[in-house]
């Protein structure tokens, strides 16, 4: 078969290998950590930065088309490889979400609600900021955030002292964000193909524990109308785009069932791990088929269920785990368990369904 290129070796580029393998595929990742969760499944790993010239060179000349596992892929790199060889999903996808303030302004320009938001790039633009957001606001970097790292959170704080805040949280730009009071966060994920079609699984409700996503419940405790809506906004997010692949798409449910968009990601996500147990094409599978110019799946579950993370120490859950029936565990292969550090999952059937 073909080679299809993964841009970083993670968790996520280890089970889209897995994926690319069943349906005929081969995988070279660019990665410089070579002892990374994705080598062990991969036919090749290129051991290099990710904006290695040579090494981009390479990954273009082995590969039919060429994807990414984060969206902290340079994008220069991106561009350098789309060059050569199709880059799915395309390069915009990546400046549009690398940057909260960008993302936050494409979101709006295509009609889809955020929290409010000021960018900050001082200690008194975040005096001012946060006065306008009546002492209470999410501050974060604009950049490279993730499992809520980079993030400070104000309440009540119209006036008071901010000094040495930007410098704390590394003199780089900044967003405040509005500190939204949500019913519940849902996420989407879909994805576009080639030719444009667009499918959608439905809606996951999540729970983050310090931060870090802890389970997603499928199906969301949502109305009818809100899983509509939701599923709407992620189809509009990936035409807007001109998007191939899967997307993971954030949401805060309000009280009243409307939706503001928190984040997307442009590639699998870790609250679609729930689809490789309860659908017959996972959202790993999904993005191989749409990177690949493949026809889409079906996203309908064929069962409820539950997806809680292994996160350091939790891993040591494994024997019993395994022990319980309608269980599927799915481990990362990392050698070292560390307080925070993403070790795997697994997702509980909690009832079969006919349809959804
Ligand atoms: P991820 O690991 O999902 O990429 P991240 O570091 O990019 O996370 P966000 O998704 O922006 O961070 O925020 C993490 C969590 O913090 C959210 O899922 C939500 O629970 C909370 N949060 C973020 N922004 C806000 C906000 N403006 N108001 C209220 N809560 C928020
Ligand atoms: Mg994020
Ligand atoms: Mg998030």
């Amino acid at each position: 078969g073909s080679t299809i290129g993964i841009v970083g070796g993670g968790q996520l580029g280890r089970m889209l290998a897995m994926a690319a393998a069943r349906l005929g595929y081969r995988i070279a990742i660019l990665e410089p950590q070579a002892d990374c969760p994705a080598a062990q499944v991969a036919n090749r790993q290129i051991v290099a930065a990710y904006d290695d010239p040579a090494a981009l060179a390479e990954l273009a000349s082995i590969s039919a088309v060429v994807t990414y596992e984060f969206e902290n892929v340079p994008v220069e790199a991106a561009e350098a490889l789309a060059v050569r060889v199709p880059v799915l999903p395309p390069p915009r996808a990546l400046e549009v979400s690398q940057d909260r303030l960008i993302e936050k302004q494409f979101l709006n320009g295509i009609g889809i609600d955020t929290a409010p938001f000021l960018a900050v790039d001082s200690d008194a633009g975040l005096a001012s900021a946060l006065q306008a957001f009546g002492g209470n606001g999410v501050l974060k970097t604009r950049r490279m955030g993730y499992d809520g790292k980079g993030q400070r959170v104000f309440r009540n704080m119209e006036s008071g002292s901010y000094a040495g805040v930007f410098e704390a949280m590394g003199s780089t730009p900044l967003i405040l964000e509005g500190l939204i009071s949500f019913a519940r966060e849902i996420s989407v994920i879909g994805a576009r193909g080639a030719d444009g079609e667009v499918v959608t699984y439905t809606p996951a409700e999540n729970v983050h524990r310090d931060g870090i996503l802890h389970t997603s419940t499928t199906p969301a405790a949502i109305s009818a109308t809100t899983v509509d809506m939701a599923r709407a906004a992620a189809a509009s997010i990936l035409d807007a785009l001109g998007y191939v692949g899967v997307i993971g798409v954030e949401f805060f449910v309000l009280d009243d069932g409307s939706l503001l968009v928190n984040e997307i990601a442009p590639r699998v996500h870790n609250s679609g791990h729930w689809t490789e147990a309860a659908c017959v094409v996972s959202q790993f599978e999904q993005h191989i088929r749409a990177v690949a110019g493949l026809a889409l799946g079906d996203t309908r579950r064929h069962s409820n269920c539950v997806m809680e993370n292994l996160i350091g120490d939790d891993v040591a859950r494994l024997p019993g785990l395994v022990a319980e029936p309608d269980v599927m565990v799915h481990l990362y292969g990392k050698a070292e368990s560390r307080p925070g550090r993403k070790m795997g999952h697994f997702t509980r059937l909690t009832g079969r369904i006919s349809h959804d």
